[in-house]
């Protein structure tokens, strides 16, 4: 079984186990109105007044003057993002990280050792809330997909199984947009054809999905089946790291898209350093508001692991791809791919890079340690 662990309303819960006078306030984390910043994260109760991720702060306020923003504090969420997998850790070494708090744990091969998957994913969310003093919501199910919808179907403090007799019924009544491949506009072709709900989707045959949708068809058909084979794949084992954001609202904002890429760097180069390996091959992901999508690489001399060189060359794809007020973007993503070992690649040709390496494993300590991270580079936390 598979054990999907997604954080509720992750940034907003941090801070507010950080300030508890903010508790069953409407609070959000983002940029600044008055810097056209989007929302990050908004806890319930600011979703009680309609306020959503990626809405624009200015927005955000009208729908509920009250609302209490804070600024992102991105090295604090990538500290309790490290506690939390180390939680997930203890139970199983195959976690593939989706983002800073939600993870894929295949638990098969510990099931002996720790029980069920379901006991493990409830010692799990224990463990989270008594050392972390924040919720997690879990989706057990026979696969990635199932999983992953059961862990948010219940939001928050979720905890849904769903056995592999299940699966059915549970994907049976849900609407086809949950359906991973499954965009705006599919969902509406879908819909002319008369197929709102996985039944009537499934009610189809392959063939006439793939007529009409080619391979994609063929890939949702398997899908609202509840068949998914794909494993969790581990950081150990991957040949790539990499973490992407889709956005609730496209963002056509330059700065908003470069402080979100930034953030995405960070994580990535410090789940490199976690795994030990430095990457040749930098990568971004562009979707835009039409699900085209785009990916822009460059390869570099050498392998590093270092936040700031990655930072830089992804800002450079993104700039070089760029054209303002002509993109309108719903999904961007940071991969580094071309490992090799650290220790074979110590740079010792330039001084800035060893600095830059010290300065790495310095603040990835002080995330470690410390309550408050001290140490953040590059761009101000207006995302
Ligand atoms: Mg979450």
């Amino acid at each position: 079984m598979i054990i999907h662990l997604d954080m509720d309303a992750f940034f907003a819960s941090v801070e507010m186990r950080e300030r508890p006078e903010l508790a069953d306030l409407p609070v959000v984390v983002g940029g600044s109105a008055a810097g056209r910043g989007v929302v990050a994260a908004a806890s319930y109760e600011a979703r009680k007044f309609g306020v959503f991720s990626a809405m624009p702060m200015a927005k955000a306020l009208k729908q509920c003057p009250k609302l209490i923003c804070l600024p992102v504090n991105m090295p604090l969420y990538i500290e309790v993002s490290q506690q939390i997998h180390e939680i997930f850790y203890r139970y199983t070494p195959e976690i593939e990280p989706l983002s800073l708090d939600e993870a894929f744990l295949d638990v098969t091969a510990s099931e002996k050792l720790f029980g069920s998957a379901a006991e493990v994913a409830k010692k799990i969310k224990t463990d989270i809330k008594n050392e972390c003093q924040l919720i997690a919501s879990a989706g057990i199910a026979p696969n990635k997909f199932v999983a992953k919808i059961a862990s948010d179907i219940d939001k928050p403090n979720g905890f849904v199984i769903v056995e592999q007799n299940e699966v059915q019924d549970f994907l049976d009544p849900l609407p086809i947009k949950r359906i991973w491949g499954v965009g705006k506009k599919t969902e509406q072709q879908l819909h002319e054809y008369g197929i709102n709900t996985v039944y009537e989707l499934r009610n189809k045959t392959s063939d006439w999905l793939i007529q009409r949708f080619g391979k994609l068809g063929d890939h949702i058909f398997r899908l609202a089946n509840g068949q998914d084979k794909r494993e969790v794949v581990s950081d150990a084992k991957a040949k790539s790291i990499s973490s992407e954001t889709t956005f609730a609202t496209d963002i056509r904002d330059k700065e908003v898209l470069l402080a979100i890429l930034s953030q995405l760097s960070e994580q990535v180069a410090s789940r490199l350093r976690v795994k030990d390996v430095k990457g040749k091959t930098i990568s971004i992901k562009i979707r835009f508001h039409d699900f085209k999508t785009i990916t822009r690489s460059k390869t570099l001399f050498e392998n590093s692991s270092q936040t700031m060189l990655i930072w830089q060359v992804v800002k450079q794809l993104f700039l070089d791809t760029w054209q303002e007020g002509k993109m309108s973007i719903r999904l961007v993503g940071v991969s580094v791919s071309g490992f090799s070992k650290s220790e074979s690649l110590q740079s010792e040709l330039f001084e800035q890079d060893t600095k830059q390496d010290t300065l790495d494993v310095l603040s990835d300590k002080i995330n470690q340690r410390f309550g408050k991270a001290k140490i953040h580079r590059g761009r101000k936390n207006n995302g």
